[in-house]
């Protein structure tokens, strides 16, 4: 029986499995991503989307509202797929940002999916390892952000101004 994912709302036929703790899906829609990024391991050639794709799955599935790591999740997530596709640097330097965005991840407030996606992990894992794979990773990403447009401007300001923000903020939460 095909089953839609909580999460991404990709349809999979129904499968038992393990998932995430936080990152609500279907067991199917997390095969599928585990699938991606066992191709991304064994290749050299997919590593420089390999944060796209983690990225770009873990803010489709946003998990509990309630759930202040999956609050957590989506906000440095989306920052980081964010400094990829409009502030392109080294992935070195793209893992120092986050480490830095880490430490006031706290200040990060809920930001809520959009209502539907318009490309999901299902329109990308039948090209796993394929030629096509990075070029799928990227549209998804893309797609994703863009959907995500409401809270372009809080992402961006959270960036530039989360610093400051979040020392302030200390001892707050
Ligand atoms: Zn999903």
């Amino acid at each position: 029986m095909p089953t839609r994912c909580a999460g991404c709302g990709a349809v999979f036929p129904d499968m038992e499995g393990p998932t995430h703790a936080y990152m609500q899906s279907s067991p199917a829609c997390f095969a599928a991503f585990t699938k991606l990024l066992a191709a991304e391991y064994s290749s050299a050639a997919l590593r420089s989307v390999h944060r796209l794709t983690v990225d770009t799955w873990a803010v489709q599935h946003p998990g509990s509202a309630e759930d202040r790591r999956a609050i957590q999740s989506v906000g440095l997530h989306l920052a980081r797929l964010m400094l990829q596709l409009e502030r392109p640097g080294s992935p070195m330097q793209t893992n120092a940002v986050m480490l830095d965005f880490s430490h006031y991840k706290g200040t990060l407030r809920r930001l809520a999916p959009p209502e539907a996606f318009r490309v999901t992990v299902a329109e990308v894992v039948d090209f796993a390892g394929t030629p096509s794979h990075a070029d799928k990773v990227r549209q998804w990403a893309e797609t994703t952000w863009e959907g995500y447009a409401e809270h372009h401007e809080y992402i961006r300001r959270w960036i530039d101004d989360g610093p400051d923000e979040g020392r302030s903020s200390k001892g707050c939460e």
